[in-house]
């Protein structure tokens, strides 16, 4: 894969390549949505979108988007205070995170609006969304109210 270019600077590590495949979900995200794909053989959902269904390889029109409700659980997380790479050196410190989603896929992400002291186990959050260039929206969580 090879990284988005940056205007003006080098490759950027942190946005994706949008393909026909992943458009929907890119243009949902830039909408504030955020979608999941969910199996209707064995009515399952998963994260990160794949047109196959991981759990029992259904594919084709067995296997459509679905739109995430928003809530999610933290999962785990690690406080990143220092990373190389453009743009993650200017956003130091920030948590990098796992939650888990309500519909039950587990997701790689990042906790925002949250004190590093604040952040537990199983804590809620809901889903929000961070503009990047190019029109670009990318899905991130911050606490929600129990
Ligand atoms: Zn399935």
């Amino acid at each position: 894969m090879t990284p988005a270019p940056q205007p003006g600077g080098g490759p950027r590590f942190d946005l994706p390549d949008v393909d026909e495949f992943t458009r929907p979900y890119w243009d949902a995200a830039a909408e504030g949505r955020l979608l999941l794909r969910h199996c209707a053989a064995c009515d399952r959902t998963h994260h990160y979108p794949r047109e196959f269904c991981p759990y029992c390889w259904a594919d084709g029109d067995t296997v459509r988007w679905q739109e995430a409700e928003g809530p999610a659980t933290l999962y785990t997380w690690s406080v990143v205070h220092r990373n190389d790479l453009p743009p993650f050196g200017g956003r130091v410190p920030y948590v990098a995170a796992v939650v888990d989603l309500a519909e039950g896929p587990r997701m790689m992400t990042e906790v925002i609006d949250c004190a590093e002291a604040d952040l537990r186990i199983g804590m809620p959050l809901t889903v929000a969304f961070r503009p990047e260039t190019g029109g670009l929206s990318v899905p991130v969580f911050r606490p929600r109210a129990a």
